[in-house]
């Protein structure tokens, strides 16, 4: 039954704002998917994603999963044991602070604009664009998704992602890829600074109108870090919430077979933390995140490091932007470009290579 209406859901839902056929003109579209995917296996990895739920959890220090265990953040542990992952990733090396990275993640660029990066060192809004802070008009994942089609999202805890709306919305450049879906590439921003109703609008988006790509800003370890100390105990109660909270939408993909297979979901975080705050870029407990992925054909269970060749795990360095490369949040634009057979993010630096491998 969960099929069945599942599908329904989807077909209802899939009109002409739904990439199907501009995303993977070879394959049959939504409604056809079950059949679809039973035959993907031989073709190519990722032929199966369709769909990409990026979660970047502000303030989640890895420690935080380790110290509290598959008891007290169940969920993030399923996604370890059956996702490919890390917990020794990294933020960008300029800045541990929340913009200048959820920029990075949603570019593909490092901060220093001196070096092609997006130029967002401010970690408050300021009424300013990135285009701004970079010097030129700087695409995103939701340039290329919605340029070519698909849908797009932006679900976030804090009100200065505002600068996203502005930037990519109000200031969106214009399609010059195939029809013209217009300038406003994000097609739904939402703010809710109450976690858990933010979160029970993005399932019910995934369950009326999925998007190709949405992305998902939780907020409340940052918040608790801040009030009462990073990997304190309000700290740590904050993160178990979160987990409660991811619970839900891993439940929405996973119960519903459609979704469950065309969604790659990919957590991650913009920085770490640990006593009074995250801001000293050097400081190991700040630099240090998390980056798990799950979807069809996912490795379960598998190290990322192990799986992608041409990244290095770091150890506990820092890192800098030449020689071999860790993990990073902002390697997520181009892991999502890369699973959606789309183009790379023009300019983006992250992941350029699209060597992030986290398949079987
Ligand atoms: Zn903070």
């Amino acid at each position: 039954m969960a099929v069945l209406s599942a599908a329904a859901l989807l077909v209802g839902s899939v009109p002409a704002a739904t990439p199907a056929v501009a995303l993977a003109p070879a394959v049959a579209p939504v409604a056809t998917a079950a059949p679809a995917v039973t035959a993907q296996a031989k073709v190519s990895a990722d032929d199966a994603v369709d769909r990409v739920v990026a979660i970047s959890v502000d303030g989640l220090n890895p420690d935080a999963i380790s110290e509290l265990g598959r008891a007290r953040t169940p969920n993030l542990h399923w996604l370890m044991r059956h996702g490919a992952s890390t917990l020794n990733a990294r933020t960008a090396r300029e800045q541990t602070r929340t913009l200048p990275n959820h920029t990075g993640m949603l570019t593909g660029r490092r901060i220093d604009p001196g070096h092609g990066g997006h130029g967002v060192t401010s970690n408050s809004d300021t009424g300013s664009t990135v285009h701004r802070a970079a010097g030129h008009y700087t695409a995103s994942v939701f340039d290329v998704v919605h340029d070519r089609g698909g849908s797009t999202a932006l679900f976030t805890a804090k009100e200065k992602f505002a600068l996203y709306q502005r930037t990519w919305n109000t200031h969106g450049a214009a399609d010059r890829v195939g029809r013209d879906h217009g300038r406003a590439k994000i097609d739904r921003f939402s703010v809710d600074t109450d976690n858990e109703r933010l979160v029970a609008k993005v399932t019910a988006d995934l369950r009326r109108s999925p998007r190709t790509f949405t992305f998902v800003h939780l907020s409340l370890p940052d918040a608790a870090g801040h009030d009462h100390g990073f990997m304190g105990k309000e700290y740590l109660r904050a993160v178990q919430e979160t987990d409660r909270l991811l619970g839900e939408v891993i439940r929405t993909i996973d119960s519903r077979t459609a979704l469950r297979r065309q969604t790659m979901l990919v957590l991650t975080a913009d920085h770490g933390g640990r006593g009074a705050g995250h801001s000293t870029a050097s400081d190991s407990a700040n630099y240090r995140v998390p980056f798990m992925i799950w979807g069809p054909g996912v490795a379960a269970g598998q190290d990322l490091y192990r799986l992608s060749s041409g990244y290095q795990s770091p150890g506990s360095a820092r890192t800098s932007y030449s020689g071999a490369q860790p993990i990073r949040n902002g390697d997520l634009a181009n892991l999502a470009t890369d699973v959606l057979d789309l183009p790379r993010v023009p300019g983006a630096e992250f992941n350029r290579r699209r060597t992030l491998d986290p398949f079987r």
